[in-house]
């Protein structure tokens, strides 16, 4: 008896309508599989996923690790004969398998879609207002620049620490079912112990970017991700800073300009806006050959400009002594900080989390790109 295997149309829809537009174009001529440098010979991307997107056939995509594998460098949609544009479409499949992951789905739709925005802003703006109105809080307070005057650091506390916690389960959730449906391929190799050494591995690649470096049409592309991971990093650990010399040395904020924390956080917010900036530099500068990407990446870029622009100007009107403009301007960045953890596991943020484990899982299994490619 012969399968006859019919194309889910609502899918392929999905695809398209995430960026993937192009998609009916292309004829599997392979060439897109050629070119891309990160695609190892046996079974390689992106003219399989290109297959499946074409069916719909959703099963295999949302468990297909090599989509994570996939740079976005763009180099196959430069070379693809039909215009097809291989990396968009593979950038699509990532954006519903974000969300096939992540719980509540209503979320994820939300984040995906652009009529959603202004609700997805309402909710931070709506809940930190009434914060501050239940707090006494709802004006500009008089006398020294403190941030802390308008929102005191225990209500900070109170409000990110879940927000951080409810991210941090969403991404827990999602991994683990990815796991599952990827691990089967492990041969009985991916035992947690042995996992230990390859994640580091793993992670030397991320932050030397060395698959990135591979880029052939879009070569900024290396610079200008590792300028955002690298902010994102040093952000990461003036946080940790923050919460050190709060609780365990009893300091308050401001701090001196010539503190380590200050130090940190000034030097990764200008990493963060440069790695930003030249991301759209690049994006612009390649557009013709590489596509410009989709709502899903632009929504995550306009969160890191308005997190780390809101943030710099928060603390230089703070160092200008202009309050009028300095609160509300520290507002907005609460509101961009709450924003970007709480929609997290829904935006194009979560594709750190699955492109790690889908390295790992294919270091571990031997799947990895030709050297000399
Ligand atoms: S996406 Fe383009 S290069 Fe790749 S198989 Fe299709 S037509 Fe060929
Ligand atoms: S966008 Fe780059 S990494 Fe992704 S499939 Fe195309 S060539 Fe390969």
């Amino acid at each position: 008896m012969t399968d006859i295997i019919k194309p889910d149309l609502k899918v392929v829809k999905q695809i398209i309508s995430s960026g993937g537009e192009s998609l009916k174009k292309c004829y599997q001529c392979a060439t897109c599989s050629v070119v891309c440098k990160l695609s190892p010979d046996d079974s390689p991307f992106p003219r399989k996923e290109m297959i499946n997107a074409q069916w719909g056939l959703k099963d295999k995509l949302v468990t297909d690790p090599d989509i994570w594998l996939c740079h976005q460098c763009g180099d196959c949609t430069a070379y693809c004969p039909r215009g097809a544009k291989p990396g968009e479409v593979i950038g699509a499949v990532r954006k519903m398998t974000i969300a096939h992951y992540a719980i509540p789905k209503f979320l994820a739709k939300m984040v995906g879609e652009a009529k959603y925005l202004p609700l997805l802003i309402a909710f931070p703006v709506l809940f930190l207002l009434a914060v501050l109105g239940a707090i006494g809080r709802l004006h500009i307070p008089e006398g020294e620049i403190v941030f802390g005057h308008l929102m005191p650091h225990t209500i900070v506390d109170l409000v990110f620490v879940p927000i951080f916690m409810f991210s941090a389960l969403v991404f827990a959730g999602g991994v683990l079912r990815f796991w599952r449906n990827i691990q089967g391929q492990c041969n009985g190799k991916c035992s947690l112990m042995s996992l230990i050494p390859t994640a580091i591995s793993v992670n030397l690649d991320i932050l030397s970017h060395k698959k990135f470096r591979k880029c052939e049409v879009n070569k900024g592309r290396a610079l200008a991700h590792m300028g955002v991971l690298y902010g994102f990093i040093g952000l990461a650990i003036t946080t940790a800073l923050a919460v050190f010399y709060l609780y365990i040395l009893k300091q308050e904020s401001p701090y001196l300009l010539t503190s380590p924390l200050k130090i940190i956080g000034n030097l990764s917010a200008i990493a963060l806006l440069t790695g930003i900036t030249l991301v759209v530099i690049n994006r612009f500068n390649v557009k013709a050959q590489a596509g410009m990407g989709s709502y899903f990446d632009w929504l995550f870029i306009g969160v890191i400009y308005t997190v780390v622009l809101s943030g710099i100007l928060a603390e230089v009107t703070r160092l200008m002594g202009i309050a009028i403009l300095a609160y509300p301007i520290y507002f907005v960045h609460l509101v961009s900080v709450f924003f970007l953890f709480l929609y997290a596991p829904y935006s194009k943020l979560a594709h750190m989390v699955y492109r790690t484990i889908a390295l790992i899982h294919a270091k571990k299994i031997g799947r990895e790109e030709v050297e000399e490619k």
